[in-house]
């Protein structure tokens, strides 16, 4: 599926409904200009859901000459840290955005937003509530229900005035009491039957360390923070609809220097994927990954880890379009995605994994070559390189066969193909151990070919990857595969579908380019897939990742390769 029509029904390519809403609101003069916002909570790492909503946020403010605002939503310090602000920035820049001078935080209005909660008190809007957290859930009611009154909620003003200020000062534990809006216990809407605006919390906060003892909710925090930076389309995923009507009454009953408005999309979701900072904290936490950036997490640090581009990111975003609908987007999709990107650029090299020796009895003893390796079958300007050619090479264990089905055409007894970049030779005989496994495989090149073309132009089925065993160069490949075995794991019962081979650790044969390089990108090992230089190597050990292979598991495995 490669057509965002296919996912977003009568969208133009690069349109959807929030594009064509803010493009009417700028028609029309609703609104001058277009300010969005992408509002991450600092509670973990970003993860590809978040990249669709960046993209989203900040595509639409360059397509439009507008503006996109970076806020952390950092309104919850007993879940927040430093370590994930950091990270967060880091993330966002490698996508390839930048917020310029506007980088906010919820907790920079904490004073306004606490001004604005007494206002509301001031105009009975508002009451400090004594039910514990447990009374104040039993009394909301259900969707067929009507929810109680609260006995505190006919406070007088002064009352509410003064508890709310020893709220703040730190006079009651956690839980004791919390602020609500005086909106309407009988609402259709559970989220208007006097939702809580401000909860006690003893914590430590990143960035107001022991100020506040009182912090406000996120939909008392979020709307207004939007008012203060004049954003104009505050985009936000599906679960935050029914949260719109409190978003519009807290807005209209505060006296805000904005009017913004709320518009909520489909959030992503991916098979054999779960994209959920609680589970992906799980992971990390008990040590089912390796830590956020571990190259099998969905999270965008370990996505770059394992050689995604962020150019491939921004790709797949804009294929799977903007929808109302939720839906899950095929894993396939994102992997198609990264292979197009890499196709274009990724240098070529030649690796072998599950390395099987050749020895080539008609190559002199001690002697060698160099042979003309291009870099990048369609970019000439990537230009060549020379690789070592011996007596001695290694091949990949399955591209032999000692009786081959009729479809095999690679390496056999007797069987002739053509090494790339270099010669035709002819396997003469397969040595095995006590075991009975082929250990290694006695062969003859025909001098006569060099290049991979013979004179008397007899053909070979199978073009073959190779190395030179004198300068081939060890390394730890790391083969990833789905982080869960279900397509659609279960977010509460995750652990037991982790997919025991997520993880492959294979001693490979790299061509020596590729010890001695220092490029940071992904490479294409021919015939394998893209693979990239992880960070846990050192001088002398070189550990690669797997970005993605070649071509899908689904496709059939190409004879001649
Ligand atoms: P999670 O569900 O992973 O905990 P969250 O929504 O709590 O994510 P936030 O930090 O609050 O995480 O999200 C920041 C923004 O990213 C929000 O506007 C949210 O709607 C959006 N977002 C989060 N997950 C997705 C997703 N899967 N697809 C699209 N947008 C997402
Ligand atoms: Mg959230």
């Amino acid at each position: 599926m490669t057509d965002d029509s296919a996912q977003n029904p009568g969208s133009e390519a690069g349109r959807d409904f929030i594009r064509d809403i803010v493009a009417a609101d700028l028609a029309s003069g609703k609104t001058k200009g277009v300010v969005t916002r992408f509002p991450p909570e600092p509670n973990g790492y970003l993860h590809l859901g978040h990249a669709k909503s960046i993209c989203l946020n900040f595509g639409i403010a360059e397509e439009f000459g507008g503006r996109c605002h970076l806020r952390f939503d950092d309104t919850n310090p007993t879940k927040e840290e430093q370590e994930y602000i950091d990270a967060i920035q880091r993330d966002v820049k490698w996508l390839g955005f930048d917020w310029g001078k506007h980088l906010h935080y919820a907790s920079d209005y904490f004073e306004q937003l606490y001004d604005w909660a007494v206002s509301l008190i001031k105009t009975g809007k508002a009451y400090v509530d004594d039910q514990t957290q447990d009374e104040i859930r039993l009394t909301r009611g259900t969707l067929t229900e009507a929810g109680q009154n609260s006995p505190f909620r006919n406070r007088s003003v002064e009352e509410n005035l003064d508890l709310f200020a020893r709220m703040r000062a730190g006079e009651f534990p956690n839980g004791a009491r919390v602020l609500r809006a005086k909106i309407d216990m009988g609402s259709g809407n559970i989220n208007l039957r006097d939702p809580v605006l401000y909860r006690i919390l003893h914590a430590h906060h990143p960035r107001t360390g022991e100020a506040w003892k009182i912090y406000p909710s996120y939909d008392f925090a979020h709307g207004q923070s939007d008012a203060i930076e004049h954003i104009t389309h505050s985009i936000c995923t599906l679960e935050f609809e029914d949260h719109r009507p409190l978003y519009d009454w807290c807005l209209e009953n505060l006296p805000v220097p904005s009017r913004p408005h709320q518009y909520e999309f489909a959030r992503l979701n991916v098979t054999y994927t779960l994209l959920s900072k609680r589970v992906l904290t799980e992971l990390v936490r008990g040590n089912h990954v390796t830590g956020w950036d571990d190259p099998r997490m969905p999270t965008l640090a370990g996505l770059q880890r394992r050689g995604i581009p962020a150019d491939a990111l921004r790709d797949f975003v804009k294929r799977i379009g903007v929808a109302k609908a939720n839906s899950t987007v095929d894993l396939g999709m994102f992997d198609f995605s990264v292979r197009e990107t890499l196709n274009k650029t990724a240098p070529r090299r030649m690796a072998v994994l599950h390395p099987l020796k050749v020895v080539i009895e008609n190559y002199p003893e001690g002697e060698s070559e160099e042979l003309d390796a291009i870099n990048h079958p369609d970019d000439p300007s990537q230009g060549s390189r020379k690789i070592p050619f011996g007596r001695e090479l290694f091949i990949e264990q399955d591209d032999f066969m000692e009786d081959p089905p009729k479809k095999f055409f690679r390496m056999a007894p007797g069987r002739e193909v053509r090494l790339r970049y270099g010669y035709f030779i002819t396997c003469k005989e397969a040595v095995k151990n006590a075991r009975g496994n082929v250990v290694e495989l006695r062969c003859t090149y025909d001098p006569a070919t060099r290049g991979g073309n013979a004179p008397d132009g007899r053909k070979v089925k199978a073009t073959i990857h190779w190395v030179a065993a004198a300068q081939a160069v060890p390394a730890e490949v790391r083969v990833y595969d789905n982080l869960f075995s279900d397509p659609s794991p279960d977010a509460a019962n995750f652990v037991s579908q982790l997919n025991p081979k997520s993880l492959e650790v294979v001693n490979a044969m790299l061509e020596p380019a590729l010890a001695s390089e220092n490029f940071g990108g992904a490479y294409q090992f021919e015939r394998q897939g893209y693979f990239c230089r992880d960070k846990d190597s050192v001088p002398g050990k070189s550990v690669f990742n797997r970005t993605v292979g070649l071509r899908d598991s689904y496709a059939k495995i190409s004879a001649s390769g």
